[in-house]
C-alpha cells in the first residue's frame, strides 16, 4: 500500500515535471542557447523515490510542482531571463549530517545529478538544476551548535540564515565578519560554498581566513572531518580551503566553524559627493592613510547608479547630485577618538578639494538609512527593463575604465550602463540596462567585457563565482594548466561528477 502511494506520488510527480517543461515557454532556451546537453545521468524511478522517503519521510521530500517551483526557477530577473527553469522534480530537505551522507551516497550508486542548494541568492546560476538534478537543500539545517564566549567561535550547521546567525552573536557582543544584502535569506553553508565577500570584507577579510572549520560530505557520502576552531593549526593540507568557493561542485558543506570578531560600539558613516574618479581613487588612498584601522567599508556608486536609485526606490541622495559617491564606514571601540579621527579625515578631504560635499551618521537609523541606500540597488534593479550584471575584479587605476569602455561599446543599444562596488576590494558591479534581454545584445556584451576584464588585468568574478552562467569562461580566466588541475581535483573528490554538474568548469 506504502509503495503504491509511493508510486503513485512519483508519476504524479514526473508527470509534473513534463507539465512543467511544457509551460514554460524558454524549456530548451538553457540548452540552445548555452548548447549544453544532459550528460548520462540516470532518471529518477520509483525505487529511488522511496528510498528517499526511508529516510526524510514525505514531508521532507517535495515532489509538488507548485513547490518544485522555487527549487527550479532563480528569482532575480537578471539571471532568470537568460536561464530557464530547471526541470527537477524532487528537492530533499535532510537535517543532519548523516543523512545527507545517506542521499550522497544513493545518488553516487545510482549515478544521479544532485544541485545543492541554500538560499538561492547566488546571482550566477548555481544552485538551481540545468536539466533534472536533483535538488539537495540545506534550508533545514539550520541548527546553531555552539557560541565559544571565549575564543569567538561560532560552530553551526550549513543552512543557518546569515542575518540569523549574525543576531544570535550579537547577544554575546559578536559580529559575523561578513554582510551582504542577501543576509536576511543566503545560509552560511551558501556563503562559504560561494566565498562570498560583501560589505566587510575590506576591514574582516575573506573567509579563506575567517572559517576555521568546516565538515563536508563527498559525492560518494564520506564525511570529510576538517572542523577546528583555531586560528592555528597546520596539521596537513588545508583541505576545508578547496571547498571555499567550490559552489557545490567538490561536495555538500554541512558544518561550518567560523570566528568572530567583536561588535564594534561605535560606528560612522560618511556620504561623500565627488567631482571625478581621480578625486575617489586620491580619497581612498587617504582614507586608509588616515583612518587605518577603524576604517570597515569603502563603497562607490556612479551617477546612473543614484539616479536610478532616487527614481525606481524615491530614495533621495541626501547631499544633492554629484559624479560620484562614497559610503565610507569607520567601527571602532571608542566613539570620541573614532570621530575625532573621521571629522579630521573630512575636512582635510574638503580643503584638498577632493570631496566637494558630504554628511555623517552617527545614529543606528541614520546609518541603516544610508546603508540602505547601497544595499537595495539589486532590488531596484530587480524590476527594470532587462539587465546584464557583470561582478570583475579590476586593478584600482582601471577601476572605472571598464564601466567608460563599456557605455561606449553599447551605444545606443544600451539604456544605461551602472557601475558601483566595493572599491574597497577593487570589486566593481558593472550593470547594462537595455530595453530587452535579446541573443544579439548578449553577444555584443559577451565575451567583449570578459576579454576586456582580462586586458585590464582584471578578474572577470571577483565574489558571485562562475556558477552555470560564467563557467564556459573559465578558460579566458585561468591558464590551461590550472583548469586541468581543477578538473583533476573534481575527478578526485567526485569521480562521478554528479555533484552540481554544469556548474563552475567548462561543460
Ligand atoms: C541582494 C543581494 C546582494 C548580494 N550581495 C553580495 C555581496 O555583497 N557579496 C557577495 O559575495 N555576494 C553577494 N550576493 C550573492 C549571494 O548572496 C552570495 O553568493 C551568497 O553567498 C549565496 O548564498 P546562498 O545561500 O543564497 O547560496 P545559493 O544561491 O543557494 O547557492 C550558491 C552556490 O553554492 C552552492 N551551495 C549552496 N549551499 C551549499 C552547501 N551547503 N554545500 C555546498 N554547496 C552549496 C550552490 O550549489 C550554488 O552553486 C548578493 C545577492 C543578492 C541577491
Amino acid at each position: 500500500m506504502l509503495v503504491r502511494t509511493c508510486c503513485n506520488k512519483f508519476i504524479s510527480a514526473v508527470k509534473s515535471s513534463v507539465e512543467y517543461r511544457i509551460i514554460c515557454k524558454k524549456s530548451d532556451f538553457t540548452k540552445n542557447i548555452y548548447n549544453v546537453n544532459r550528460r548520462n545521468f540516470n532518471k529518477l524511478e520509483a525505487r529511488h523515490f522511496q528510498f528517499f522517503k526511508d529516510i526524510l519521510g514525505g514531508e521532507r521530500m517535495i515532489t509538488d510542482q507548485e513547490e518544485m517551483r522555487s527549487y527550479n526557477e532563480e528569482w532575480m530577473r537578471c539571471v532568470k531571463e537568460i536561464i530557464s527553469p530547471g526541470i527537477s522534480s524532487m528537492a530533499l530537505k535532510p537535517k543532519t549530517t548523516e543523512e545527507v551522507s545517506k542521499i550522497l551516497k544513493f545518488c553516487n550508486d545510482n549515478n544521479l545529478a544532485v544541485c545543492p542548494y541554500g538560499g538561492n541568492t547566488g546571482l550566477v546560476g548555481g544552485a538551481i538544476p540545468v536539466f533534472d538534478e536533483i535538488v539537495l537543500s540545506a534550508e533545514l539545517m539550520n541548527e546553531i551548535l555552539n557560541v565559544d564566549e571565549n575564543s569567538g567561535v561560532v560552530v553551526c550547521q550549513a543552512g543557518c540564515i546569515l542575518e540569523n546567525l549574525d543576531n544570535k552573536v550579537a547577544e554575546i557582543g559578536l559580529m559575523i565578519p561578513l554582510d551582504l544584502g542577501a543576509k536576511g535569506s543566503c545560509h552560511i553553508g551558501g556563503n562559504v560554498a560561494t566565498n562570498a565577500g560583501g560589505l566587510k570584507l575590506f576591514r574582516y577579510g575573506n573567509l579563506h581566513g575567517n572559517v576555521l572549520g568546516l565538515e563536508v560530505v563527498l559525492a560518494d557520502g564520506t564525511v570529510l572531518d576538517c572542523m577546528s576552531s583555531f586560528k592555528k593549526d597546520n596539521t596537513g593540507y588545508h583541505l576545508k580551503n578547496i571547498f571555499i568557493g567550490s559552489e557545490g561542485t567538490l561536495g555538500f558543506i554541512t558544518k561550518v566553524a567560523l570566528q568572530c570578531p567583536p561588535r564594534a560600539n561605535s560606528i560612522t558613516l560618511a556620504f561623500l559627493g565627488l567631482q571625478n574618479f581621480e578625486r575617489v581613487l586620491r580619497t581612498f588612498k587617504k582614507a586608509k592613510q588616515d583612518l587605518g584601522e577603524i576604517l570597515s567599508a569603502f563603497e562607490v556608486l556612479d551617477t546612473p547608479t543614484m539616479e536610478f536609485v532616487n527614481e525606481r526606490l524615491k530614495m533621495n541622495s541626501p547631499i544633492g547630485d554629484f559624479p560620484y559617491y562614497l559610503l565610507i564606514e569607520t567601527s571602532g571601540s571608542n566613539e570620541e577618538h573614532d570621530s575625532d579621527k573621521l571629522h579630521q579625515f573630512l575636512e582635510s578631504c574638503m580643503e584638498k578639494e577632493l570631496v566637494l560635499d558630504g554628511t555623517v551618521a552617527t545614529e543606528p537609523h541614520k546609518i541603516n538609512a544610508i546603508w540602505s541606500i547601497r544595499e537595495k540597488i539589486p532590488d531596484v534593479f530587480k524590476d527594470c527593463g532587462y539587465l546584464f550584471c557583470y561582478d570583475v575584479s579590476l586593478p584600482l587605476e582601471n577601476y572605472y575604465v571598464l564601466v567608460d569602455d563599456m557605455t561606449q561599446h553599447m551605444g545606443k543599444l544600451a539604456k544605461k550602463v551602472f557601475g558601483f562596488g566595493h572599491m574597497g576590494d577593487s570589486n566593481l558591479h558593472l550593470q547594462v540596462e537595455v530595453d530587452e534581454f535579446t541573443r544579439e545584445i548578449k553577444n555584443h556584451i559577451e565575451p567583449f567585457i570578459f576579454e576586456r576584464t582580462k586586458q585590464l588585468n582584471g578578474s572577470i568574478s571577483a565574489e558571485h563565482g562562475m556558477g552555470f552562467l560564467k563557467a564556459r569562461y573559465l578558460n579566458l580566466a585561468r591558464p590551461y594548466n590550472t583548469v586541468k588541475a581543477m578538473e583533476n581535483l573534481k575527478k578526485l573528490f567526485d569521480p562521478s561528477g554528479i555533484m552540481n554538474p554544469y556548474k563552475v568548469l567548462p561543460w
